[in-house]
């Protein structure tokens, strides 16, 4: 959900689901930091980042972000993460199919169990790979299409789109926010 802390400032929460080794931390870093780690830790549990962005007219937005640890042993923790997320952002990696399949799990499992008014985001990370893709674009936009998704390819490495992942949703949480 958006809060309005007052008129001009609002706060996002947002949650990143995902395979295990997708990307989905250094998607985070890369936004609140401006950096790349190739040798960034496993997430134990999820992690809690803030990032606040001024918008034009100074009215600022606070991105409360929980990264999720995407391994079997803490899928039961998920809903503590997504449960009054304003925005779901599930993770793949387009080399790998089986991260795909996973987050179509995560879509059916967000689309039974999440808020009826939350924001699906799907990201296709590891753009840069683009010689060992295996997920096409068009699977990752028509899967997104028939769930009505946002979608968008990005890489933390490079920081491609990484931005815009996280500032596509302003419009669309203001408009349902006004
Ligand atoms: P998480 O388990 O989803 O949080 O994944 P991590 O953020 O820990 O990243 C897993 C691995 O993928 C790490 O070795 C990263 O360096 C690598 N990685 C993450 N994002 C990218 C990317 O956009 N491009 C490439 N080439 N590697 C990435
Ligand atoms: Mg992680």
């Amino acid at each position: 959900n958006v809060e309005a802390t007052d008129s001009k400032n609002l706060r996002v929460k947002l949650v990143l689901l995902g395979d295990s080794g997708v990307g989905k931390s250094c998607i985070v870093l890369r936004f609140v930091r401006g950096q790349f780690d190739p040798s960034s830790k496993v997430t134990v549990g999820a992690s809690f980042l803030s990032q606040t962005v001024a918008l034009q007219d100074s009215t600022t937005v606070k991105f409360e972000i929980w990264d999720t640890a995407g391994q079997e042993r803490y899928a039961a923790l998920a809903p503590l993460y997504y449960r009054g997320a304003a925005v779901a952002v599930v993770v793949y990696d387009i080399t790998n199919p089986q991260s795909f399949n996973k987050a179509q799990y995560w879509v059916k499992e967000l689309q039974k169990h999440g808020s009826p008014d939350i924001v699906l985001a799907l990201v296709g990370n590891k753009a840069d790979l683009q010689e060992k893709r295996e997920v096409s674009i068009e699977d990752g936009m028509n899967h997104a299409e028939k769930n009505g998704m946002f979608f968008i390819e990005t890489s933390a490495k490079t920081a491609d789109n990484i931005n815009q992942l996280f500032e596509v949703h302003l419009w669309y949480l203001f408009f349902s926010f006004l």
